[in-house]
């Protein structure tokens, strides 16, 4: 099938002053038009890099991008100069952030700044713009009387709403949304997460959906990467990744997680923290921290392993033959 993104084994440093920060160690996803993925991991994981990579955002210096491809509909992005860089990011990609404060204006009208975008994107004249922006509003659930409005009228929920009205006012074909409903509480989280769903498919957008909650991953994702040190660690359909989970980090993930099935006072958070990115471990980055390592994952990294098309592990418990059974592994 078409695909919108695709990178491909990208190599992300930052050169700070303490030493290189390795932020992408080989970090490789693609998703397919209209479709939605996850990636899910600590802080620190390298999940906001590979969105800032894909607009073009990695700040320079110290940030550098040593190599890898990053495709957008076939594109190579790292060829553009500046300024196709600048277009691809009003018209092709946009991206929206947790604190909806750091997009919004403070001194202009939610209206006026829909319609600044929009204007930016359609060259239409100001009256025409902001009757769009209007409708907008209203897609996005705001009464469209709220225009005239200016952002600290607006709660949270509502700001974030703005938000989306202003990234999608340029129909992208490709919304990288980094923690986007994080600052919200959970009843208008789920709103904004449902109203997005419905978006996505009115427009068929993909979304890259950057996110440490496989919660928000369950309801809105088709497939999920899990992103360890740089790395996508585990790969597959939301069936696979939940239901057939293999890599030990994915497994502490959703250990640590609260569920239904899994009560607060059963929580097991994963022991130690992520390898100090400027010093990261030979073998497996997980190693340190992993109830299964064995000797060889101290100093050999995991290969990669298919468990079917789309699931795939790095992980030293498996090869092709005892992908399919977790249990005799894990005893
Ligand atoms: Fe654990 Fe070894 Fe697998 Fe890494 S390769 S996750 S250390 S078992």
């Amino acid at each position: 099938a078409e695909k919108t993104i695709e990178i491909k084994d990208l190599v992300v440093e930052y050169r700070t002053r303490s030493g290189v920060v390795q932020a992408l160690n080989g970090l490789s996803l693609s998703i397919e038009k209209g479709k939605t993925l996850g990636l899910v991991g600590e802080t620190g994981a390298g999940k906001t890099t590979a969105g800032l990579a894909v607009l073009g955002l990695i700040p320079s210096p110290p940030g550098v991008i040593v190599s890898g491809e990053i495709l957008l509909n076939g594109k190579d992005l790292r060829a553009l100069t500046d300024k196709e860089m600048d277009q691809i990011r009003g018209d092709a990609v946009a991206m929206i952030f947790q604190d909806p404060m750091t997009s919004l204006n403070p001194v202009m009208t939610v209206g006026d700044q829909i319609a600044e975008a929009i204007k930016i994107h359609e060259g239409l004249n100001h009256g025409d713009a902001l009757k769009k922006a209007e409708e907008m509003l209203e897609m996005v659930g705001i009464p469209r009387e709220r225009a005239k409005e200016y952002p600290h009228q607006f709660s949270g929920g509502m700001k974030q709403r703005v938000v989306i009205a202003i990234a999608l006012s340029c129909t992208p074909g490709l919304l990288i949304a980094d923690e986007p409903t994080t600052a919200l509480d959970v009843t208008i989280q789920a709103q904004v997460l449902e109203m997005m769903k419905g978006l996505k498919e009115k427009y068929e957008m993909s979304m890259l959906m950057i996110t440490h909650d496989l919660g928000i991953v369950a309801e809105i994702c088709d497939e999920v990467s899990v992103v360890y040190a740089g790395r996508v660690v585990e790969h597959g359909t939301l069936a696979d990744v939940f239901d057939n989970t293999r890599h030990p980090y994915t497994e502490g993930l959703f250990n640590s997680l609260p569920n239904i099935e899994n009560q607060a006072e059963k929580l097991k958070p994963i022991r130690g923290l992520m390898p100090d990115p400027t010093d990261l471990p030979l073998g497996c980055p997980f190693y340190p921290r992993c109830d299964h390592a064995m000797e060889i994952c101290r100093t050999k990294k995991p290969p990669k392993v298919y468990r079917n098309e789309t699931h795939f592990v790095e992980c030293h418990l498996y090869n092709e033959q005892n992908i399919g059974d977790k249990e005799e592994k894990w005893r």
